[in-house]
């Protein structure tokens, strides 16, 4: 292969790692250590600890045991060893001639003719030849990468590269922090005598000054995001009590005391010329529906317009039924959005909004799309947040002409505080802690597959007194194809098991109006009993529906059953929740299920689902925008996170140039996403 090849072929392999510099070489920190420090005689190895032999070569010879293999006998102080290499080059034979002093790493196992090391890692040393006077790095690596050119270039980047370090003297001394440089050289190059079990798990000094700084730049970035959002226009929408105070009166409910300081808290927001950028939190049932129609109003008063935005069409379609039913008798103009719409319809749609005749425009991400021109929108509200991409949040932030519009996230997946102080922390975060009354806790049970009979006489009974049920299809996730197919046939099967009940079917691939067609059924109890795969697991609200039974709940995830099974007991009768679960159950299922059954509490929940899956799966859109962390774990080192925001806090309260330097180490090219 021709140099310049080889070299593009390292540099995507390099890529691969993500090291595209110099700089990320130096942060290209060991998985592990070896120690090659200093030489162990035969007759102290110990099985599964490898060490550092010297000896010389006897003879090499290649023999066929089953396959070609190279066989070295060697000689250590008067004790035979011998070395296989089933995988190896002719020049290796004779590299390895009688005679020669060799170095070999690996360990020592009892063979067929004496101790014998497998695929050794060597060298052909000089006698007296000097000892690596550090431990020797391994790296994360990748096919093709060798250790060795990993360690020659990092060696190199951290001989040439400023190491200078990115904060003053005095701060690390306050922080008792190490210095930058200090730290690097002792991961990449430890001394012989380092506490070796204190590099492995990631608390020596060293360790917590690159998690330290890994966390400040994040931080920073997050803080300069808000700091930039908050130097923006956005129209200044005081609360005027006449939409708002309309709404509440006419509410057969009065507000729950979370729902009050939800909307105080958003209502502040509006009031202000910038963009509100704000999460509201709570669990499922809480009342965020209301309290994000309460924002609307507060927009539509000062003559803005709002737009509602929910990440499924069953779920837009529920909240513009609500909607309609709450803000109608308001006269307020509302419009419906969505893909599936008829081309009228949507013409007609996307004119009012771009007149200003529409108030309130509630749909998919539909409403954000190419040709849907708001005449003066002043908020954005997005339902369920974290199902969306970032393109879409950003097209969102787009529409308003002059001015940003400000926006509300909703979550029903309660974010958990090491998160929310960390990838959450460019925006303002509220949360409702506190269910509306009357509502009794859902009743969860466990049943084996075996037991399914009983389950089935407990809903036909159940149904027999006027309750409603859905029964959750089992969740096929390769395939949507699969998934339909699996959908229909429990239908059918149901449909069989109870003859005597109105039995309907909702999934994905329904057009629109269908979908709306059976829920509108169900929620009429026209229909008791509904077959469902996991569409209605988003803000589906039929109170009246009090039993769920969840077919192979052992292969669902726990935000998702949890979301599940929130659709029921959001009424006065006592509900139920049937997990039905096959065995064998993994340990991961086990523990999921095993979980759910003993809270009902979304925290609680969503803190023992981080600790199983880690935080991905909860940044959703977020992950593909801010980088993760590589050497801080959010939980083990919450102490670091709450360090590193308070230093970010100092730091750009008092303009410290140390922020640009930090920022350009650590983020370097990485910048630009955080913008967003
Ligand atoms: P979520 O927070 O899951 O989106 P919703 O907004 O769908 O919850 O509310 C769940 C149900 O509770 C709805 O039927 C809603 O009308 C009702 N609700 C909301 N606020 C109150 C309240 N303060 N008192 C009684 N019921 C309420
Ligand atoms: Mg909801």
């Amino acid at each position: 292969m021709p140099a310049a090849a080889t070299a593009d072929a390292t540099a995507a392999r390099l890529a691969r790692l993500g090291i595209h510099g110099a700089r990320d070489l130096v942060l290209h920190l060991p998985l592990r250590y070896e120690d090659e420090t200093r030489l162990t005689p035969l007759d102290e190895a110990r099985p599964g600890v490898p060490i550092l032999v010297e000896a010389e070569v006897v003879e090499s010879k290649v023999e066929f045991r089953g396959r070609r293999t190279l066989v070295v006998k060697l000689d250590e102080n008067g004790r035979e060893l011998w070395v296989r290499f089933l995988h190896f080059y002719p020049s290796q034979q004779k590299q390895l001639a009688p005679g020669k002093l060799v170095r070999l790493f690996g360990e020592v196992r009892p063979g067929f003719f004496g101790d014998e090391m497998v695929h050794p890692r060597y060298r052909i040393v000089a006698k007296g030849a000097a000892l690596p006077k550090s431990l020797t790095p391994v790296y994360p690596t990748t096919a093709g990468l060798s250790q060795q050119l990993l360690r020659d270039r990092i060696n190199g980047a951290l001989d040439t590269l400023d190491l200078g370090d990115t904060l003053d003297d005095d701060l690390l001394s306050e922080l008792k922090l190490m210095p930058f440089r200090e730290a690097v050289l002792a991961l990449h190059r430890p001394a012989p005598d380092v506490d070796a079990a204190s590099l492995e798990d990631r608390t020596h000094p060293a360790w917590r000054r690159l998690k330290f700084d890994e966390l400040l730049a994040q931080q920073l970035a997050m803080r300069i995001a808000y700091r930039e959002r908050r130097a923006k226009s956005a129209p200044a929408l005081p609360d005027a009590h006449t939409l708002t105070n309309a709404l509440v009166k006419s509410l057969p409910f009065p507000l729950t005391r979370a729902q009050r300081q939800a909307h105080a808290a958003i209502s502040r927001d509006l009031s202000h010329p910038h963009p509100m950028r704000r999460l509201l939190q709570g669990d499922v049932g809480s009342g965020k529906t209301l309290v994000a129609a309460m924002a609307a109003m507060q927009a539509i008063e000062n003559g803005w317009q709002a737009a509602l935005m929910a990440p499924t069409e069953i779920l837009a379609e529920q909240h513009y039924l609500k909607l309609s039913h709450w803000l109608e008798p308001l006269g307020v103009k509302i419009a419906w959005l969505a893909g599936g719409q008829k081309a009228k319809a949507r013409r007609e749609a996307v004119e009012a909004i771009a007149r200003g005749d529409t108030q309130l425009a509630i749909g998919t991400h539909a409403l954000f799309q190419e040709g849907v021109e708001f005449a003066k929108l002043g908020l954005a509200i997005v339902d369920e947040q974290h199902r969306f991409g970032v393109e879409q949040r950003l097209a969102l932030s787009s529409k308003a002409g002059g001015l940003e519009p400000h926006q509300l996230m909703m979550s029903a997946t309660p974010i958990p505080r090491t998160l929310s102080m960390s990838y959450y922390a460019d925006l303002d975060v509220t949360v409702i802690d506190e269910l509306p009354p009357g509502r009794s806790p859902v009743v969860t049970k466990l049943v084996a597959e075996d037991r399914r009979d009983e389950v089935i006489e407990r809903i036909r009974e159940a149904c027999a007194e006027g309750a409603q049920a859905y029964w959750v299809c089992p969740l096929i996730e390769e395939s949507e194809a699969l998934q339909l197919a699996t959908a229909i046939e429990t239908f059918e099967t149901i449909r069989d098991t109870f003859p005597d009940l109105k039995v309907g079917l909702v999934h994905g691939r329904l057009k629109p109006a269908e979908k709306a067609h059976v829920m509108a059924e169900f929620k009429a109890k026209r229909i008791q009993l509904l077959v469902a795969t996991t569409v209605i697991e988003v803000g589906v609200d039929v109170p009246n529906a009090s039993l769920m039974v969840i077919e192979h709940a052992e292969r669902m995830g726990l935000a998702q059953l949890h979301q599940l099974r929130g659709r029921v007991g959001r009424g006065p009768r006592q509900s139920l929740a049937v997990l039905l679960y096959y065995q064998p159950l993994s340990e991961l299922a086990r523990e999921r299920l095993k979980a759910i059954y003993e809270t009902s509490d979304g925290f609680e929940i969503a803190r023992r689902d981080l600790a199983m899956r880690g935080p991905g799966e909860y940044l959703g859109a977020r992950q593909s925008g801010a980088p993760l962390l590589r050497f801080a774990d959010l939980e083990r080192d919450l102490d670091l996170v709450e360090q590193a925001r308070d230093t970010a806090e100092k730091l750009l309260k008092a303009k410290s140039p140390a922020v640009a330097r930090h920022i350009d180490r650590w983020l370097g090219s990485r910048q630009f996403f955080l913008k967003a």
